[in-house]
């Protein structure tokens, strides 16, 4: 199957090749250039290994023994076999994401894409190390180093934004063991660690280097396949609880950043599943919320910090991918991308927009609003969420409120509430003194939901990694690895 770039056709790739090189020659995108045939209701009916299985044979042919790969990435790794359990709370269904290795839902995916990348490079009998480089805004760094350390034939390096992510998450980072790693800091935010990851793309296009340059954002594909299969696998647990019948739709509220995880859920939609609505939920830093509802995509603010640092983002990546889907041209897609980065907007053409709005709806609540919501949802419903939850939460009751909508309503919970305890102490009303440690000790005593094994076992953890550089820097610190 063909893949080709989002800005233009004739950058074409194998499925194969598209894992390997992460992001397209001239800077857009990799989709294939039409979607398979896919029976997603034989998909439905397997565990969730098998529904990984069909989907991304299905999307990656040319990787091959999907199978094995898929028990290799996901057997054992996490809390409970079906990867992804949906449970009920109050009136919607929450679909908790964070039950793996690293407690954010990007292990799902970042179990899985060591797997697709290894077998992609003996596919294309590539001899060179690849060096994975990415930008994290807190959980993607994680989750990476999870999957990539002491991996053969493949080098990780992950950029932060010093000061930008949670203690806990930093503390994730900082230990990485592993002889393949590197975990550096950068004085600047998430933007500018995703910027300058793309600058050191570009400048090391015609360099000969001892490595070949990937991806582990969701601006690869191999990253952003994986996360289908959960929309089904929630789709199914609805099934069986007998809360749907089959064909019937049901809405997904996604707390959504750089716009991976949502669009998983679109191409999911594409490939047959029975999706209604996708919320598109953001916090302050409401970019998204406000291009939904009006066509222009405005980044010229300033980057907000909040208590949800994994969606502190202005530029969403993988919103190109959804114009290039919706609208099938990729010279639009060009001209859209170009105005981003030289004028810091663009606005797209009526059409384009009402078929936006046909299949999303957005809506965006700040730290106030996620703490109310953290503190109701526990204190009434007795369920613990984190602050990105909260903020999916908010957007499905708006959306409920606004539209009256009564198609079930599954809200993506993409974080365990222990990697952020201090804004969730502060929400139900606990004591937030001490180091985050003693705050995770504190919320567990309070609430009686044990803390996940992989965060407890981080403290007195050595820090490897507490190197801080200027952002003009990371090219330079990039070639001396
Ligand atoms: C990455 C992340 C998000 C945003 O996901 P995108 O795919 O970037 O939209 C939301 N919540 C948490 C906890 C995350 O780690």
């Amino acid at each position: 199957m063909l893949y080709h770039s989002t800005r233009s056709q004739d950058f074409r790739a194998d499925s194969a090749q598209a894992v390997l090189e992460g992001l397209a020659p001239d800077g857009g995108l990799y989709m294939p250039e039409s979607l398979p045939a896919f029976d997603w209701k034989k998909c439905l009916k397997g565990d969730s290994l098998s529904m990984a299985t069909d989907i991304l044979s299905a999307l990656l042919p040319d990787i091959p023994d999907m199978p094995r790969l898929v028990k290799n990435a996901y057997t054992g790794k996490f809390e409970t076999e079906d990867l992804t359990p949906t449970v009920p709370v109050g009136g919607f269904h929450v679909l908790e994401l964070f039950r793996g290795p690293t407690s954010a839902f990007k292990d799902v995916a970042l179990s899985m894409l060591p797997q697709l990348l290894t077998a992609a490079k003996s596919a294309k009998g590539m001899q060179e190390d690849i060096l994975i480089l990415t930008a994290t805004s807190g959980d993607t760094g994680k989750a990476a180093l999870e999957g990539f350390h002491d991996v053969p034939g493949v080098r990780i390096c992950v950029f932060y934004p010093y000061g930008g992510v949670s203690q806990v998450q930093r503390a994730q980072m900082v230990t990485q063991e592993g002889n393949n790693v590197a975990v550096c800091a950068i004085h600047g935010n998430f933007d500018d660690a995703q910027t300058g990851v793309k600058n050191v793309f570009a400048a090391c296009r015609d360099k000969e280097l001892p490595f070949k340059l990937s991806s582990a954002n969701s601006i690869n594909i191999g990253r952003l396949a994986p996360q289908i299969m959960y929309y089904f696998r929630s789709y199914r647990d609805l099934l069986d609880a007998g809360k749907i019948t089959l064909g019937d739709e049901v809405n997904f509220s996604v707390p959504t950043g750089n716009f991976g995880d949502i669009l998983a859920g679109y191409l999911a939609k594409q490939l047959g599943l029975p999706v209604g609505k996708l919320i598109c939920a953001s916090n302050a830093n409401n970019v998204l919320t406000d291009f939904i509802r009006t066509g222009t995509y405005d980044q010229k603010r300033p980057l907000l910090k909040t208590t949800s640092p994994s969606m502190d983002i202005l530029v969403s990546s993988n919103l190109e991918r959804l114009l290039y889907l919706l609208s099938g041209d990729t010279e639009l897609v060009a001209k859209l991308m170009k105005q981003l980065n030289t004028e810091g907007s663009y606005t797209v053409p009526a059409d384009l927009l009402d078929t936006i709005q046909r299949e999303f709806w957005a809506a965006y609540c700040d730290d106030a609003r996620a703490a109310e919501i953290m503190g109701r949802v526990y204190k009434d419903m007795g369920y613990l969420c984190d602050p990105h939850t909260a903020s999916g939460w908010a957007a499905a009751e708006d959306y409920v409120a606004e539209t009256g909508d009564s198609r079930p309503m599954v809200v993506l919970s993409t974080a365990s509430p222990y990697k952020f305890p201090v804004a969730v102490l502060t929400a139900i009303g606990g004591d937030t003194s001490g180091s985050e440690f003693e705050q995770m000790e504190r919320l567990s005593q309070i609430t009686g939901v044990p803390v996940p094994k992989n965060l407890a076992g981080l403290q007195g953890k050595e820090e490897k990694h507490t190197g801080v550089i200027a952002k003009e820097t990371m090219l330079d610190y990039v070639l001396g690895l």
